[in-house]
């Protein structure tokens, strides 16, 4: 059985604490240790900052982004291995462990090719020069450099290889060393991966860094040219914000946090059209995936009530079919929840919902489970609830229960409505408007806008091409206001830019054009 160690100061290193079992979700069986504390961290900080970080700012966007491509590529590589780690420690399906591993190295290779195009320069402008003051002599111009700090990426344990992957591509491409923190439960995924990134000798020293275990020392000993970008849930996201030494050094921290994403539906749309089907295939791929457990899963989905009859009905044909139960058997399209407790917050989840809700399909551990011996695994759900009354409504904007379960919200149909449910979810990562109506649909997605990351749209006439919410792209930003965390990353070039300082230069336009070219 593996023990999974960090990888500090150009070495693997067992830590000196205790060995922390990781386990199989399915079968509650242990598949690997984890050795985790001990670690010399600061000596870690030291390493990144004297020899990654010199030596990735020594180099051009283009040179940064061909370590990038090889990344990607050794992902791409060792893809199956990547895949059969994450079903047995992560407790997804393989479809499951595709999208993260395939999501890693495409988001890697999405920067390698933005790399390429910024080419042979180190530092990025920002905008054109202004002229400044009376005459044309003076001019202003800005410009990013990279931070000469180290990036600390602290991921979930949902996305153990594409949240890695999202934040290291933004942060080598800036050209800032990282030190990554997967979570604990299913780090053998991010283990592996470390290895393989290591063996294929691509980076330079002290460029990654991969730490097990707590990470506090770390985050206390950062400075002013430090990053942090994290994700998980509010309550860590709100800990780790409020460290003193973060707040002290004004440390540049993003968080990615918790979402009630939504579905809203109107507009025109009508059962059996092309939008109706295109939501159906969302929400069931939102519920299911990797067992529901995305920041992007929907969450809520708000329908006018002549459409909840229809929906539900639906829903719970598709979902009363699904094969639901141990990952290893191919056959199975619903796995387990990754841990005992998400296991148990998603049935205290459901518990509550109950109270509140009716339950339109679903129990809190599914009866008939494949390859799954009685009692074992954490499993929950599927479960569907609808939110009638208003009681009910809050309770459905209350907290995110990570797991499969989504909450079906009847309102009137009107634009002011839908809006005002959405904005209750108080800052989403994302949110899908299915409307036939153009008009209706162009007033729900800009009256939310200010409280989501991302809008995707949905008419019949894109005829099932779109693209379901809980894909996110390198192109544009992921993250949102709110309890979502307030944070952004990706989107391109926005993402890179938040791993370099900003800076106005002024003075003689012929110095500034001088040097800044
Ligand atoms: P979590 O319990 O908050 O943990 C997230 C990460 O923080 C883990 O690596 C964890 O390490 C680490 N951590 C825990 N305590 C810490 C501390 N005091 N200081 C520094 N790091 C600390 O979240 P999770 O259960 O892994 O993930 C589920 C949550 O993540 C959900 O709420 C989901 O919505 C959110 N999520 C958001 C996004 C997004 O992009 N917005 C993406 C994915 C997931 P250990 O595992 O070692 O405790």
């Amino acid at each position: 059985m593996p023990t999974l160690t960090s990888y500090v100061c150009g070495a693997f290193a067992s830590g000196r604490g205790e060995l922390v079992p990781l386990l199989n979700p399915a079968t509650e069986e242990v598949v690997a240790h984890a050795s985790c504390g001990g670690v010399d961290l600061g000596a870690a900080r030291v390493f990144a900052c004297e020899q990654g970080g010199p030596v990735l700012r020594s180099m051009t966007f283009a040179q940064r982004g061909e370590l990038l491509g090889k990344l990607a590529a050794t992902i791409a590589d060792h893809r199956d291995l990547l895949i059969e780690t994450s079903v047995a420690n992560g407790g997804t399906t393989r479809g499951g462990g595709k999208f993260d591993i395939d999501g890693a190295a495409g988001t890697l290779q999405a920067y390698a090719e933005l790399g390429k195009k910024l080419g042979d320069v180190h530092e990025l402008a920002d905008g054109e020069p202004v002229s400044i003051g009376r005459g044309a002599k003076l001019a202003g111009r800005h410009l990013h450099s990279a931070r000469e700090g180290v990036a600390v990426l602290i991921n979930a344990f949902n996305f153990p290889a594409w949240g890695f992957a999202e934040k290291a591509a933004t942060a080598l491409l800036a050209g800032m060393p990282v030190i990554n923190k997967p979570a604990t439960a299913t780090a053998w995924t991010a283990a592996k991966l470390a290895e393989l990134l290591v063996a294929a000798n691509v980076l330079p020293a002290g460029a990654f860094q991969q730490v097990l275990g707590g990470v506090t020392p770390l985050l206390e000993a950062l400075g002013p040219q430090d990053v942090v970008a994290f994700t998980g849930s509010s309550g860590t996201g709100t800990t780790v914000r409020s460290l003193p030494a973060l707040l002290r050094h004004g440390v540049r921290v993003n968080v990615e946090a918790d979402s009630l994403n939504a579905a809203v539906v109107g507009g025109g749309v009508e059962v059996g059209s092309s939008a109706w089907h295109t939501l159906l295939r969302d929400v069931l791929r939102e519920m299911t995936e990797k067992s529901g457990q995305k920041c992007t899963a929907t969450r809520r989905v708000i329908v006018p009530e002549a459409l909840v009859g229809p929906l539900v009905e639906e829903l719970t044909d598709r979902l009363g079919a699904l094969r639901v139960g141990n990952p290893a058997n191919r056959e199975v399209e619903l796995g387990p929840l990754a841990t005992k407790q998400q296991r148990d917050d998603v049935h205290a989840g459901c518990a509550r919902m109950r109270k509140f809700t009716e339950v339109a399909f679903g129990t809190e551990r599914p009866e008939k489970l494949i390859d799954v011996a009685p009692g074992k695994g954490f499993f929950a759900g599927p479960m569907v609830f609808v939110a009638r009354d208003p009681k009910a409504v809050e309770e459905a904007h209350r907290d995110e229960i990570f797991g499969p379960v989504t909450t079906v919200i009847p309102y009137s149909g009107a634009a002011a409505d839908a809006i005002a449910l959405v904005r209750k979810g108080g800052g989403m990562l994302v949110t899908t408007v299915f409307a036939d109506d153009r008009e209706w649909g162009a007033t729900v997605a800009k009256g939310i806008a200010p409280w989501v990351g991302r809008v995707c749209l949905v008419d019949s006439k894109s005829d099932g091409t779109t693209l379901p919410a809980g894909m996110v792209l390198p192109d544009l930003i992921h993250g949102g206001p709110g309890r979502a965390g307030g944070g952004e990353e990706l989107g391109g070039i926005r993402g890179v830019q938040h791993y370099m300082a900003r800076t106005a230069f002024q003075g003689p336009r012929a110095l500034v054009e001088r040097l800044l070219g």
